[in-house]
């Protein structure tokens, strides 16, 4: 966490040297997210451009409850479907090419909002979602580390994949609607004792108890927007990685795989496809997108000429 509050001092500072290695770090997935969704090379790489813009104007209000990561792919989404918008209002005749099946814009409208739209919407950061985005992921790592990856895959399910419970026991092999309810009422007790070890927040336990047995409103819709916004259950890179070599053990190995197929996380396939070098950007066009970031950090730390 220190580390990563040094390096965003360095980029709030505007240094050419940090930028340069977020950009070196970070365009490989964010590229395969927008190639993901973007078919043309010329839209990819100004789309890209506009990502590292996006996020050199906008690292003054950096949140540090997310990771860069984080904000990146959150700027990275915005910017995707910006492009895709512009691109459906010019082409409002069908396309030359047959039909594509299904539209990019149709896939984004079901994935969750994300630190990029949140940084934009400052009310809504409250301490109270700060503090449910630390509670989410001290959760899931917790039940991580205990090999229980049935009861998170469970509990993910419900909340960034929004199903229901009766649902989930048949898809997940569970005994019955009252077995996904008991795992999800004890995952909720837990989340709360969890939000009491440190300085309790009211507004935190009530929406965390406020879930229990929830048909809906406004609780559930708080924890599942954290949870998708704070990337709460996804692994880390490395764990994508020995998913790829297939080293990993049985229970990591069902929930990574649960997490990209069933929940179809758009991050972590990105960066699957970046370590896969399956859409990966070509090294001469990073360097172009390069360019085009440290000419805007020139523009803006040079003296201003006297008028
Ligand atoms: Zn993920």
């Amino acid at each position: 966490m220190k580390e990563l509050s040094l390096q965003i001092d360095r980029l709030q500072a505007l240094e050419n040297d940090a930028w340069a290695a977020v950009e070196h770090q970070f365009a490989g997935r964010l590229y395969a997210y927008v190639a993901r969704r973007i078919p043309d090379q010329q839209a990819r790489e100004d789309v890209l451009q506009e990502i590292f813009l996006g996020a050199v104007r906008g690292i003054g209000g950096f949140d540090q409850v997310y990771t860069l990561e984080q904000y990146l792919f959150g700027i990275c989404r915005n910017r995707t479907i910006d492009h895709l918008r512009r691109r459906r209002d010019t082409t409002v005749s069908s396309s030359p090419e047959g039909v594509d099946e299904t539209d990019p814009l149709d896939q984004m409208a079901i994935e969750r909002s994300n630190p990029g739209s949140i940084v934009g919407e400052r009310d809504l950061r409250t301490r109270t979602r700060s503090l449910l985005v630390q509670v989410l992921r001290d959760w899931v790592q917790e039940t991580w580390s205990q090999g229980e990856f049935k009861r998170l895959m469970v509990v993910e399910a419900l909340f960034l994949g929004g199903w229901r419970n009766r649902d989930t026991w048949e898809r997940m092999g569970l005994s019955g609607e009252r077995a996904v309810a008991g795992i999800k009422f004890r995952a909720l007790a837990r989340m709360r004792a969890l939000a009491g070890q440190g300085d309790a927040d009211r507004g935190l336990l009530e929406v965390l108890s406020e879930e229990e047995g929830a048909v809906g409103g406004a609780e559930v819709l708080l924890v599942s927007d954290e949870w998708a916004a704070s990337h709460a259950s996804c692994p880390a890179r490395h764990w994508l990685a020995r998913h790829l070599n297939g080293s990993l053990d049985e229970g990591p190995k069902s929930f990574v795989e649960f997490h990209l197929s069933k929940m179809e996380c758009p991050w972590c396939l990105a960066n699957l496809d970046d370590l896969e070098q399956e859409r990966v950007a070509p090294q001469a066009l990073i360097e172009r997108v390069q360019a085009s970031t440290m000419n805007y950090l020139r523009s803006r730390t040079l003296p201003q000429e006297p008028s």
